[in-house]
C-alpha cells in the first residue's frame, strides 16, 4: 500500500490520539525500513522496548515454537512457561513473587493494589509519588501521574495520591502521615526527562519507608530490562524496594506487564484478590524466558556498560560543540540531552530526515535509546547522524 494511502487509513479509522507520519515495515537489530524503502538506525527502540534489537533470532525463534506449541490458556490452568519466568524473574529479583500483567499501566495498577491492600487493615491506602513521575495512562496510574495536562478532561481522578519533590527526602518526610501506605517513584524518571534519583536519596528513602513502616515501590517499567546497565534500576542503586513493576522490554515487543513482590509480602495477595485474563500466557513467557536467556548468553549487560559510557563521552563532546545542549543525562544506555530551548521536535525531525531516529521527553530533552545489542560502529553512525542533525538545526 503507498504510504500516503497508510496515512489516510489511519487518519480515518483510528481513534485520533498519535500523530504519527512514519510507516515503518521491517525491522532487523538496530535498524528499521519504511514503507519506501528508507533505513533508519532506530535509536528509540520503539521506546526502549526491543532493547535486544529488532526481530532478535532467538526471541523470534522461542515465539515461532510457542505460537506452534500452545497460545494461550487463561490463567485457570497452569502452563509451563509461565512458572519458569517466574523463577528466572525471581532468582534475579531479590526471589520475588511475580503477577504477570501485560502492559506498565496495568503493572502499576497491580502495585497500586498491593499497596492498598497492605494497608487496609489499618486504614493505609494514600501513596505518595514524585512530581514529574510518569506511571501509566489509567485511571489510577493518571492519578498517579505529576502531568497535569494528559489528566485534564478525564476527572476525578482517584484520591490519596500525594506528590514530593525527587531526591528531597525531607519533602517525602513531611507527607507522611498514620494513612500512609506506600512511596511509588520510578528510580530514574524517564517520561520526566532522565532525571535519576541520586543514590543518598534512594538509600535515605528506604531507611524513612523502614523507619515509617510504609511500602517503597519502584516502576521500572522503563528502567528496567538492562537498561542501567544492570538488569533491574534497583541494582544499580542497590536497594531493594516491597515490591516493583516492569513491562516494556520484558518480551522484546511482545505485549507484557509484571509486578514483582518482595518474599516479605507474599501473603498480601490471595486467591481471586487480583486476576487478568491475558497476562502471563505461554507465548508472551516463552518470549520473556528468550529475552532473558539472551542477556546472559550475549553478556548484554557489559555490552550497555561499555557502550553506554562511549554514548555518554560522545555526548559530553556534542556538548561541548554546541552550546544549545545545556546537559547530557542519565544512565548507562537511558541517555540523553537536554537543550535550552524548545528546538527538541526540530531535531527529532531532522534527525529522522538524516536516519536516526530519536526521542522526545520533557524538559527539553531529547532520548537516545539504542539497542542494547549496539555495536561500536553502529553506536557512532548514529552519533554523527546526530551532529549532523544538530548541526541542521544551529
Ligand atoms: N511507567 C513508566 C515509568 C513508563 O515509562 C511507562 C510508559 O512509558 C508506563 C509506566 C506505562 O506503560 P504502558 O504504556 O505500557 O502502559
Amino acid at each position: 500500500m503507498e504510504t500516503d494511502d497508510l496515512i489516510a487509513q489511519q487518519a480515518d479509522y483510528l481513534v485520533n490520539t498519535y500523530a504519527a507520519k512514519l510507516a515503518l515495515v521491517k525491522g532487523q537489530g538496530a535498524y528499521v525500513w519504511d514503507n519506501d524503502g528508507n533505513k533508519y538506525l532506530d535509536f528509540t527502540s520503539g521506546i526502549s522496548v526491543c532493547n535486544l534489537g529488532h526481530c532478535h533470532p532467538a526471541v523470534t525463534a522461542a515465539i515461532q515454537a510457542q505460537a506452534e506449541t500452545l497460545v494461550h490458556v487463561s490463567n485457570l490452568f497452569i502452563n509451563e512457561k509461565q512458572p519458569q519466568l517466574a523463577k528466572a524473574l525471581s532468582q534475579s529479583a531479590f526471589n520475588g513473587q511475580v503477577f504477570f500483567a501485560n502492559s506498565g499501566a496495568e503493572a502499576n495498577e497491580g502495585l497500586i493494589k498491593f499497596a492498598r491492600k497492605w494497608g487496609s487493615a489499618q486504614d493505609k491506602h494514600e501513596i505518595i509519588c514524585m512530581r514529574h513521575s510518569f506511571h501509566g495512562r489509567t485511571i489510577a496510574t493518571l492519578a498517579a501521574t505529576d502531568k497535569p495536562a494528559i489528566r485534564k478532561g478525564f476527572g476525578p481522578m482517584p484520591k490519596g495520591f500525594y506528590f514530593a519533590a525527587l531526591n528531597d527526602l525531607e519533602s517525602i518526610d513531611t507527607l507522611i502521615n498514620e494513612h500512609t501506605a506506600a512511596v511509588l517513584i520510578e528510580p530514574i524518571q524517564c517520561e520526566g526527562g532522565l532525571i535519576p534519583a541520586t543514590e543518598d536519596f534512594i538509600k535515605g528513602l528506604r531507611e524513612l519507608c523502614d523507619k515509617y513502616e510504609i511500602l517503597l515501590l519502584f516502576d521500572e517499567v522503563q528502567t528496567g530490562i538492562g537498561r542501567t546497565g544492570e538488569l533491574f534500576a534497583y541494582q544499580y542503586y542497590n536497594v531493594i524496594p516491597d515490591a516493583m513493576s516492569l513491562a516494556k522490554a520484558l518480551a522484546n515487543g511482545f505485549p507484557m506487564g509484571a509486578f514483582v513482590i518482595n518474599p516479605k509480602w507474599k501473603e498480601v495477595l490471595g486467591p481471586s484478590s487480583h486476576a487478568t485474563t491475558f497476562g502471563g500466557t505461554p507465548l508472551a513467557c516463552a518470549a520473556a524466558l528468550a529475552v532473558l536467556e539472551t542477556i546472559e548468553q550475549e553478556n548484554i549487560l557489559d555490552n550497555v556498560k561499555r557502550m553506554g559510557k562511549i554514548l555518554y563521552d560522545e555526548l559530553l563532546t556534542l556538548s561541548g560543540k554546541y552550546d544549545f545542549i545545556k546537559e547530557v543525562r542519565g544512565v548507562g544506555m537511558l541517555r540523553g540531552i537536554q537543550l535550552t530551548d524548545e528546538t527538541i521536535g526540530s531535531l527529532v525531525d531532522k534527525a529522522q530526515e538524516l536516519g536516526l531516529l530519536i526521542l522526545t521527553a520533557a524538559d527539553n530533552v531529547v532520548r537516545i535509546y539504542p539497542p542494547l545489542t549496539v555495536t561500536e560502529d553502529e553506536l557512532f553512525e548514529g552519533l554523527e547522524l546526530l551532529d549532523k542533525a544538530l548541526e541542521g538545526i544551529a
